[in-house]
């Protein structure tokens, strides 16, 4: 289903851009620098996943490891839906912390310093969907999702177009995490070039092993 997006929330997700971009002149929130390419493989990229996020169930959800606020600030803003944006770097965070601040979007839009494994230990399960894009292979977010969706709750992710083998990879350990694949739709973007997939699987049941392992391990040893 195509989603309207407001006149007003394009212009939010526009202001939003503009500040991350004028912010990544001294910290590194992201490797575009046009605010042209930004409108195109930040706004309308993040947005590529909307229905998937429409869709999945009520309640708290979080981008895994979302540097500049890509997908959750454009997610959050189109589908009205409070998300917290988490990422191990603080330089990063404080950063997306003052422009959230300084445009009033801290009331629905959250963004705290932590690794995902560790945050999983602090607040289990605590989830209903959890967002990720150009964070891990599909096998490690599988993992590193699962402690932090409860049941029913959904891993959305963004993938190039080349996910067949990772998500061959995430299937063979879906009971091993209890992170059931559920789908992959293709997309492609305005500019008729870029290529993306968005990949949903859902927590089912409990992990066969004790999850989180130690921080990093889900993405330098990712299970097989
Ligand atoms: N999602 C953003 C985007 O697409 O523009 C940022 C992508 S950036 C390449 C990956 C980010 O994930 C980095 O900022 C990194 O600090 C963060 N990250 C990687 N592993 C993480 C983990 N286990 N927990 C929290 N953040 C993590």
């Amino acid at each position: 289903m195509q989603y309207e997006i407001s006149s007003h929330k394009q212009a939010c997700m526009e202001q939003y851009l503009k500040a991350v971009l004028e912010v990544n002149k001294k910290v590194n929130l992201t490797r575009i620098d046009s605010f042209k390419q930004g409108l195109l493989l930040h706004i309308e990229d993040s947005l590529g996943g909307l229905p998937e996020f429409m869709d999945a169930l009520l309640g708290p959800a979080l981008d895994l490891g979302s540097g500049g606020g890509f997908p959750g600030v454009p997610l959050s803003l189109a589908a009205e839906r409070p998300i917290v944006l988490l990422d191990s770097v603080e330089k990063k965070v404080k950063a997306v912390r003052t422009i959230l601040s300084d445009l009033n979007l801290g009331s629905s839009i959250s963004a705290q310093v932590g690794r995902a494994e560790e945050r999983a230990l602090k607040s289990p399960s605590s989830f209903s969907v959890v967002v990720a894009r150009a964070v891990s292979s599909l096998p490690s977010l599988c993992e590193l999702a699962s402690p932090l969706l409860h049941n029913d709750g959904q891993l959305i992710c963004y993938k190039s177009n080349e996910y067949r083998d990772e998500l061959e990879q995430a299937k063979a350990i879906s009971k091993k995490v209890a992170m059931k694949f559920v789908s992959a739709r293709e997309l492609v973007l305005s500019d008729d070039v870029t290529e993306r997939t968005i990949i949903v699987f859902e927590k089912s049941g409990e992990p066969t092993v004790k999850l989180p392992r130690r921080p990093g391990m889900a993405q330098k040893r990712p299970y097989k």
